[in-house]
């Protein structure tokens, strides 16, 4: 098959390229398609190509595309839904450079929605989600993600600079201080081939994490199962500061379905006008914010969880059966079909819904270049904090930061690589010498759902210092099992990832007791309210951070 042709599954394990790409969501596949085309580029992922979080969107991506918005408003909505936490500079910078990464995605065979006004004319169909004030998303019915994802994966596998690594996860950076050298620079990854199990040797001048967030680390998530956080953890291990972990979006409404893994019901079904209801039928968001259900999510996730645990309830419920049926199929035709396969025609029934853990606002530390801490390591798309979304991140933003960055990173790479001469050193290959097989997987699988399940208990959408110190210590006690575990039995995918959230937990743990005060997505019993004093960013750093020269 074409595809196939493209894809490399060698037993080979030293590889050089001069640009590593770890991750093929929105973020790694268009950095690949932005970059120069004389640059041999590799793309690493764990699974197939398309599996991400960026498939799974729905809603869409926003940006000033309607004459009546404005750039200024843009801003003002991502601040006010950052709660005082976003970088004003960097959201002026994504939010103006909006427009025309919008046209390079139509330029890439992106087919948005689009609709016929009164005069016949056709245009972008623009829909309006929580937090925004004006109409600004532009769609793919509700399977924006699907459709982007799609089309940029066809124009990758075109491209002959670019090598794709199905099937492959990345261990380990390997840094000049692995290499027994004290600056603070990268050189290249140990990436398992997940079919052979041989750990590969990959050289790069510029390496790019580009693997999403870490919403696995909890036990109900809307996002797939790659999300596991292994380039925050990475990056973390290797010596880069990482930002504003305690904020983690919790998305308000997934499916409530024994069934149903983690399927989300996009918040443009409240733009719509969908109405939460108790389970006796009544509204409650208008008691909660007088923008009701069109308040920010974590504002209407927290309502869902007090509604529930005052109740006793086991979920809530989302209803537009109200709107004609002809509109709310032809609107969320994925949402239909979806709900119809578990028994639930949305359009004559309000739907079962649960809060999850969504996106990760935090992430490795970057600046206005995608450029972290380390020389030669770059992040961008969810595995990054920009400074963008602050405390809580605004609908729609994020695809929208995953390209502009992946631009931005791209110009840098570029430039760098035309200055850049000198050889790359060599490095050892992975040492398996003094490793065994597990005798007990069993050990990794228990330790996988305790600290998913912990880490819901203990830090999920309402903490409390108390429920924090608890989460802590549990988090050192699996960590050094699981290190043990590490240093003796060959790794394995479930093992690798185990590792990274054990990591990143630790980091969302300590950012969440690092922060007294409630702000944003961080909610906590013992400090309700926002405390002037603590408006900046929890910057965590490193043993091994080295500033940059
Ligand atoms: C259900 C759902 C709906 C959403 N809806 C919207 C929306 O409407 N609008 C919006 O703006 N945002 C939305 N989001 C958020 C948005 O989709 C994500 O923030 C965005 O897609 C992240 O893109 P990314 O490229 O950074 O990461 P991802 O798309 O998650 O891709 C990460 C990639 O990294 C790979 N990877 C990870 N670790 C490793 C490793 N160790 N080795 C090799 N590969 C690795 C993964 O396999 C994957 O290919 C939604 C998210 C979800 C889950």
């Amino acid at each position: 098959m074409h595809y196939r042709d493209k894809t490399v599954a060698v037993m080979a394990n030293s590889h050089l390229f001069d640009v590593l790409i770890i991750g093929s969501g929105a973020a790694g596949l268009s950095l690949s398609l932005r970059l120069r085309r004389d640059l041999r580029i590799a793309i690493i992922s764990k699974r197939s190509l398309a599996e991400s979080s960026t498939y799974y969107a729905q809603g869409g991506i926003s940006a000033v595309l309607d004459e009546s918005d404005s750039i200024e408003s843009h801003v003002e909505d991502t601040l006010g839904a950052g709660a005082g936490l976003c970088d004003p500079e960097m959201v002026r910078l994504v939010v103006e450079k909006g427009p025309e990464n919008i046209r390079w995605l139509l330029d890439q065979g992106v087919e948005f929605t689009r609709y016929t006004g009164k005069s016949g004319d056709t245009d972008y169909h623009l829909t309006r989600e929580g937090g925004h004030s004006h109409r600004r998303v532009v769609h793919a019915a509700d399977a924006t993600g699907k459709v982007v994802e799609s089309t940029l994966e066809s124009d990758v596998r075109a491209l002959d600079n670019v090598t794709l690594f199905e099937n492959h996860i990345a261990v380990d950076l390997i840094t000049a201080r692995l290499l027994g050298h004290r600056e603070a620079r990268c050189f290249g990854a140990y990436v398992l081939d997940i079919d052979t199990s041989h750990v590969d040797t990959f050289r790069a001048r510029n390496l790019v994490l580009a693997t999403g967030g870490a919403s696995k680390v909890y036990l109900y998530t809307s996002n797939p199962d790659v999300a596991t956080g292994d380039g925050i953890a990475m990056a973390w291990r290797a010596g880069c500061r990482v930002g504003n972990m305690e904020f983690m979006q919790f998305h308000p409404t997934c499916l409530y379905h024994p069934q149903a893994k983690s399927f989300l019901i996009t918040e443009a079904l409240r733009g719509e006008g969908a109405r939460l209801l108790r389970p006796d039928g009544s509204r409650f968001m208008p008691a909660f914010d007088p923008r009701a259900e069109l308040a920010p999510r974590d504002v209407v996730a927290r309502a869902i969880d007090h509604e529930m645990k005052r109740l006793g309830a086991e979920c809530m419920y989302l209803d537009i059966s109200h709107k004609p049926a002809d509109f709310v199929r032809g609107h969320f035709p994925t949402i239909y079909a979806r709900c119809l396969d578990y028994g639930i025609d949305i359009t004559k029934t309000a739907i079962p819904v649960v809060p999850a853990a969504h996106y990760t606002c935090g992430g490795i530390m970057t600046d206005r270049h995608a450029r972290t801490d380390v020389d030669g390591l770059y992040a961008i798309g969810e595995a990054a904090y920009t400074g963008l979304h602050g405390a809580n991140r605004m609908a729609s933003n994020s695809l929208l930061e995953c390209l502009v960055f992946a631009h931005l990173a791209a110009l840098d790479i570029e430039q760098r690589s035309d200055n850049q001469n000198e050889p790359l050193p060599q490095v050892p290959p992975w040492d398996e010498s003094r490793v065994t097989d597990s005798d007990e997987e069993v050990v990794v699988a228990h330790n996988w759902d305790e600290l998913r399940r912990f880490m819901w208990d203990y830090v999920g959408i309402v903490r409390s210092n108390k429920r924090l110190a608890r989460a802590k210590r549990r988090v050192s006690m699996l960590r050094s099992e699981i290190l043990e575990y590490y240093s003796n039995f060959r790794v394995g995918n479930d093992l690798l990832e185990l590792r990274n959230l054990v990591d990143v937990a630790d980091l969302i743990v300590t950012s969440a007791q690092r922060r007294r005060e409630s702000r944003g997505l961080h909610y906590i019993l013992d400090f309700p309210e926002m405390d002037p004093s603590q408006q900046q960013p929890t910057v965590l750093i490193p043993d091994t951070y080295s500033p940059r020269l």
